[in-house]
């Protein structure tokens, strides 16, 4: 089958490789012409585990290929994914739509059969029915196009093997044609059992949103009882790992630590809350505005932290940040709470110094004026305080007594509560996490 993905971020680039390794000729479409030439040269443009490999090999066997052009797409494919990008909007919760608006503006002029898009990007439910009527108004009673629904559930620094191998398909369809080519676009994956659940379009949008809204619940609610945790002196870690041998409860996103981010959660659940607004059932949903400050509060938390650990003022001490990307094995620094957590000490005029091992480039293009580090023991030269903010596997194995040499003052914030605070404090570090009055 020949298919379009068009947006090759890191949805849309792990989709079209993917989509090539299960048998497909793909085409990839973006409107960034760098990130075109990059991916043409079979380089990725961000840093995802394994997808650099998969791209060699397909664009080196010519089953995977990329262009600018969406009247080549139209060209190339009866069917077109939709993988650009949903962002909040700058003036609400609600997510911006106009990335796929303008996507599908820019291919209908050019579709002349019988056509399917297949739309990916997380959306407010209601936006597949809204493309229908654009693309319809556009193309005309001579070329039928229809729209499907297949919301992706792929995790950064793991979305190879989360799309192909995931929990779950989730095809939202209107005719059975729709939902043929979709069966028959994961062949591979549904013979090996991955579990397929059909349904309508609404619910297939709706599906999505509420399975990031209820992960963002999950993390918050565990970042609320730390934050009892620690008012009345009990461990949060040692509560959370009795919580999750529940199997009703289950051990995932229930972590305490800064919270959540990225260019997911903290939107979705934005967007979802505005489009149960404009649904008129807003109430049904007003909890979600408090699991977004819960969320806000943890970074807060650990800025507390820190100037505790500092006497009582951050001004012209010097703070070593670990991590930038808003989660481990990604260099994705979108709302990330640790680029979140340096901007405001660099605000409160703390001299920060910031280590990451793959998302430096990119938060120096957001924020030039924090420092970057090299290396974890570069951040650490001189710091009163260490904050672990980003859990990169690297971070656990730092060796406290050699970090020790350079600080100016043996104190570390585990702002992800990963790090084992027993080896630090065997170092003579003070160590203090989220919601856990650990004796100093
Ligand atoms: P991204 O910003 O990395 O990529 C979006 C891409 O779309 C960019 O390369 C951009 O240049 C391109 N684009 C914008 N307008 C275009 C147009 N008119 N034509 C062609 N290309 C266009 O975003 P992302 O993280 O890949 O997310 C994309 C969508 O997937 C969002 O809706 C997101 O919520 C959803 N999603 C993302 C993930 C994830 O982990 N990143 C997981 C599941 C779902």
């Amino acid at each position: 089958m020949r298919v379009t993905v068009i947006g090759t971020g890191y949805l849309g680039a792990t989709h079209a490789a993917c989509m090539a390794e299960l048998g497909a000729e793909v085409l990839g479409v973006d409107i960034d012409p760098d990130r075109i030439t990059a991916l043409s040269e079979a380089r990725v443009p961000f840093y995802e585990p394994g997808l650099d490999e998969m791209i060699r090999r397909h664009v080196g066997s010519g089953r995977l290929s990329f262009t600018t052009s969406l009247r080549r797409a139209a060209e190339f494919g009866d069917v077109h994914f939709l993988c650009v990008g949903t962002p909040q909007r700058p003036d609400s919760g609600s997510a911006d739509l106009s990335y796929l608006f303008s996507a599908v503006d820019g291919l209908a002029p050019y579709l002349r059969r019988t056509s399917l898009i297949i739309g990916k990007s997380t959306v407010p439910v209601g936006t597949a029915a809204r493309l229908t009527e654009r693309l319809r108004r556009q193309c005309g009673p001579d070329v039928p196009v229809e729209v499907a629904w297949n919301p992706e559930f792929l995790q950064e620094g793991t979305a190879v093997e989360n799309t192909l191998d995931p929990d779950r398909l989730v095809f939202g369809v209107s005719s059975d044609f729709a939902e043929q080519v979709l069966r028959d676009l994961y062949a591979d994956l549904i013979a090996r059992g991955v579990p397929v659940v059909v349904t309508d379009i609404p619910t297939s949008e709706l599906i999505k949103s509420s399975a990031n809204a209820f992960l963002a619940t999950k993390v918050s609610f565990i970042n609320a009882v730390a934050e009892v945790c620690e008012a009345a002196g009990a461990d949060v870690r040692k509560l959370a790992e009795a919580l999750s041998l529940d199997p009703r409860i289950g051990h995932t996103y229930l972590r305490p630590g800064i919270g959540f981010g990225g260019g997911c959660l903290p939107k979705d659940l934005r967007a979802l809350r505005a489009r149960a607004d404009e649904l008129g059932v807003g109430h049904a949903l007003r909890f979600l505005g408090e699991v977004d400050e819960i969320n806000l509060r943890a970074r807060e938390r650990v800025i507390e932290l820190a100037r505790e650990e500092c006497g009582g003022s951050l001004a012209g001490r010097r703070v070593c940040v670990l991590g930038a990307a808003f989660k481990p094995n990604s260099d994705d620094i979108r709302d990330s709470p640790a680029l979140a957590v340096a901007a405001a000490l660099r605000d409160l005029g703390s001299e920060v110094s910031v280590y990451d091992p793959k998302a430096a480039d990119n938060a120096r293009k957001q924020f030039p004026d924090l420092d970057y580090a090299l290396s974890a023991a570069d951040a650490a030269q001189g710091a009163a305080v260490v904050l672990h903010l980003t859990e990169w596997a690297e971070f656990g194995e730092l060796d406290p007594a050699a970090i020790g040499e350079v600080v100016a003052e043996r104190r570390i914030i585990d702002g992800r509560n990963t790090l084992d605070g027993d080896r630090w404090r065997a170092a003579g570090w003070r160590y203090r996490a989220l919601g856990r009055n650990v004796p100093q």
